[in-house]
């Protein structure tokens, strides 16, 4: 049976207005894509591509300026707060920085149990019991509970984070940078354990991140983001290997490679010059100021998203036959 989308994304655009007005950000463009139950898609791209905006605006933190959000069939773009509600609770965030994501006056076990709450699942002795075995499950104990945040360490601190998004049994999960703030050692663990409760819990995770090597091992399939637009999408086992947008191309020129050897024989195809402003966008594609295989009609027409075999569709006129 077809392995329908839990969240799917349609034509999704946020622009905000500034200068009292007169000029817009463009900070989300047109985005589309689709991710069925207990698969995950990884979404990169530098600061400033539109991806923590694409997460916001998905979970209504930012109202989209068009577009639609469906979570399993049902849209959710246009729904008041109050009708949000029983949605809020199959869609959950983790974020980057679990620190400032917590409330430091609050307990762990507070700050865990407060979703339980407010969507009238549980509360007293049940809350508490479910509080204490989700910690367990996140590597911490019950001592922890009653504790605050800034006792604890930023992996501990992310756990605790994961701990709250994960209380409610989401259907999603989406994860916006959230190995990002922590050390590397402290990184596989982390993803290690999102990929656990994934395969436990059958959870859909929106991966966020701004380098395709933290994507590497967690998505199934991988959206590369420029200035607003998704430009790639493709298999995860396939982009690393075959990446047809030059942007692509340059971000994975830009992961080092661990063996001296083959960091000699790497083509590198970098990414020169500074990301525009989303305000003022370059007219036709908008890597066109910095993608080394421009071509005339690069500067006069922004390319659409199209099918270019594979697993592949991207969004450059070099594959528009
Ligand atoms: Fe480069 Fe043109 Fe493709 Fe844009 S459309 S990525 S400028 S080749």
């Amino acid at each position: 049976m077809e392995n329908k989308p839990v969240l799917k994304v349609e034509n999704l655009t946020k622009h905000f207005s500034v200068k009292g007005g007169r000029k817009v950000v463009h900070a989300l463009d047109d985005v589309s894509f689709e991710i069925p139950k207990g698969k995950t898609l990884g979404l990169v791209g530098e600061s400033g591509c539109g991806k923590s905006t694409c997460a916001k605006t998905i979970i209504r933190i930012h109202e989209p300026t068009s577009g639609k959000v469906y979570i399993n069939d049902t849209d959710i773009s246009t729904m008041r707060q109050k009708e949000l509600k029983p949605y809020r609770k199959h869609i959950q965030m983790i974020f980057q920085d679990p620190y400032s994501s917590l409330n430091s006056r609050m307990t762990v076990h507070d700050i865990i149990a407060e979703p339980l709450q407010a969507h009238n699942i549980a509360s007293g002795k049940t809350a508490t019991e479910m509080v204490h075995d989700i910690l367990f499950r996140v590597g911490l104990n019950r001592d922890h509970a009653d504790r605050y945040a800034h006792e604890f360490s930023g992996g501990q601190r992310q756990r605790i984070g994961i701990a709250r998004a994960l209380i409610l049994k989401p259907d999603i999960v989406i994860c916006d940078e959230p190995i990002s703030a922590l050390d590397v050692s402290i990184q596989a663990q982390v993803v290690n354990m999102l990929k656990d409760f994934q395969t436990e819990m059958g959870l859909t995770y929106l991966f966020i991140a701004h380098d395709l090597s933290m994507v590497r091992y967690v998505s199934d399939v991988v959206g590369v983001m420029y200035l607003g637009r998704l430009i790639e999408t493709c298999d995860a086992a396939e982009i690393y290997t075959s990446p047809l947008h030059p942007y692509t191309q340059g971000l994975l020129s830009s992961i080092p490679i661990p063996s001296p050897k083959a960091a000699r024989e790497k083509i590198s195809v970098g990414i020169q010059g500074d990301i525009p402003s989303p305000i003022d966008l370059p007219p036709g594609c908008r890597f066109s100021t910095r993608c080394p295989k421009s071509m005339p009609i690069c500067k006069e027409q922004e390319p659409a998203m199209l099918d270019a075999g594979g697993s592949h569709c991207v969004a450059c006129h070099l594959y528009n036959k």
